[in-house]
């Protein structure tokens, strides 16, 4: 319990609670990600992915079970500006929207004409344009989703734009695009490449881009190496530090990309989010179970559209 927090640079002390623990909320699961925190609903809502199932655990209730069973194997959820779940789906190859009566409406299944590879993580932009990323670890194997040929020439990095369904890639250069998550002011993109995983060449990075003012984006940096495994998750903070998923748990950098410390956790972490009514607990999702935990600092807020 002591060890809890790594402190690697003395700043990282002012970001987190030396009183904190890490919190189990609920286990049981093959392989969890994409958290989304439902302020207005008090719960978190996550993917199940090998159980083809999302679930949810309400903070009122301290109690978790399954929101969605038969959830097309999904990965990365997220919310719109309207509250809306918007789900990356692997089986079905698709991104999809949670309409308030319940019903599935879908965004994205197809660029020029071929499917999708496997929609793995999501974000939206304060002008309700959607971003997402294609990896193909959804159509490896069954076990993930559904075992497939790629129809894409790449693993790309999508923005979609809802209103006329227009989606255009806007990186094409990556091994295996996975988290994606903006600047606190939206001018930069950060892109996580899992391409190490389950290899041993392959990239295991986050990068950053500048957001031009027409949505492209512009030449990128390398933000940081994340090591050990890979980066796949990753959540920014109100000052704009990346809060990184790990092998060995949950990493804090600068936006230079200087660890600043780690949250340990006894699994793989794969992706995480801030929630909670301060908007200052991390909800992280390790392999097999849903973590919690309080820190001094809070997620971004997203800017006004
Ligand atoms: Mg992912």
């Amino acid at each position: 319990m002591l060890d809890v927090f790594e402190i690697v640079d003395p700043r990282f002390r002012e970001l987190i609670l030396p009183i904190a623990w890490l919190e189990r909320l609920h286990t049981g699961m093959r392989w969890c990600e994409g958290p989304v925190y439902f302020a207005d609903q008090r719960c978190v809502i996550w993917s199940d992915i090998p159980n083809n199932r999302l679930m949810r655990w309400c903070e009122d209730t301290q109690a978790a079970g399954i929101f969605r069973a038969d959830s097309n194997f999904a990965n990365g959820n997220t919310r719109d500006r309207q509250g809306r779940l918007v789900t990356c789906e692997h089986r079905t190859r698709r991104v999809t929207r949670t309409e308030p009566d319940g019903s599935l409406t879908i965004l994205a299944d197809r660029y020029r004409g071929r499917r999708l590879n496997s929609p793995n993580d999501v974000v939206v932009k304060s002008d309700g344009t959607i971003w997402f990323t294609d990896p193909t670890y959804g159509i490896a194997s069954d076990y993930e989703g559904g075992g497939a040929e790629a129809e894409q020439d790449g693993r790309y990095v999508f923005r979609l734009d809802p209103r006329d369904g227009a989606l255009a890639v806007v990186a094409d250069d990556f091994d295996q695009p996975n988290g994606l998550a903006f600047s606190p002011d939206e001018s930069v993109l950060y892109i996580a490449d899992s391409g190490g995983i389950g290899r041993e060449a392959g990239n295991r990075h986050i990068r950053a881009f500048p957001v031009r003012a027409d949505n492209t984006l512009a030449e990128g940096r390398l933000v940081t190496a994340v090591t050990p495994h890979a980066p796949d998750g990753f959540r920014v903070d109100e000052a704009g530090r990346l809060w990184s998923s790990a092998g060995d748990g949950v990493h804090c950098y600068t936006p230079q990309g200087e660890l600043l410390g780690k949250i340990r956790v006894p699994e793989r972490v794969g992706n995480l989010a801030f929630g909670g009514a301060a908007g200052n607990r991390l909800f992280i999702c390790g392999h097999t179970s849903l973590y919690a935990i309080f820190v001094n600092t809070c997620g971004a807020k997203a800017v006004a559209a």
